[in-house]
């Protein structure tokens, strides 16, 4: 048993306000919200990083993901998917989970604002990239 707040949402031990199940995976509210529904979609076997988990339970996760998306499309007109993966990515829970955060006109939230840059080593990063996926 993994010392993890989302473990311990799935087995109850701390309560949560959830909003759909699945054989492989839920989603509930996430206690600290950008926007009103901010939801959150976990799988119910515990990994870190999407990199880790196996193909075949990634594509079941994402096809509840999908239904909660196209539940929250109903809510608002937009949402935001978000998802991080390590600390470094902001990452602070330690268990796969997917932030679907609807969106409304005005609403101000900062996501997805990034500064762009022209980066002079473009072919490099290709090959580097290109090599890293054929591992
Ligand atoms: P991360 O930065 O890891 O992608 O986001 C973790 C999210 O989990 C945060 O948005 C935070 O508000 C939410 N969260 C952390 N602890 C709890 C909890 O005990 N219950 C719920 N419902 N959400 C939590
Ligand atoms: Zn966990």
């Amino acid at each position: 048993m993994h010392n993890c707040i989302f473990c311990k949402i799935l087995t109850g031990e701390i309560p949560t306000l959830k909003v759909y199940e699945d054989t492989h995976a839920i989603a509930f509210l996430d206690v600290n919200p950008v926007s009103k529904g901010h939801t959150l979609v976990i799988p119910k076997t515990h990994y870190e990083t999407l990199s880790l988990m196996p193909e075949t339970e990634f594509l079941s996760y994402m096809a509840t993901v999908h239904k909660v998306v196209k539940g929250l499309m109903k809510y608002t007109d937009g949402v935001n998917v978000l998802q991080n993966n390590g600390k470094d990515a902001g990452q602070l829970v330690p268990h796969v989970h997917f932030h679907i955060i609807p969106r409304r006109p005005g609403d101000g939230l900062k996501i997805g604002e990034w500064h762009v840059h022209h980066d002079p080593d473009l072919d490099k990063v290709q090959m580097v990239i290109k090599s890293l996926l054929k591992e």
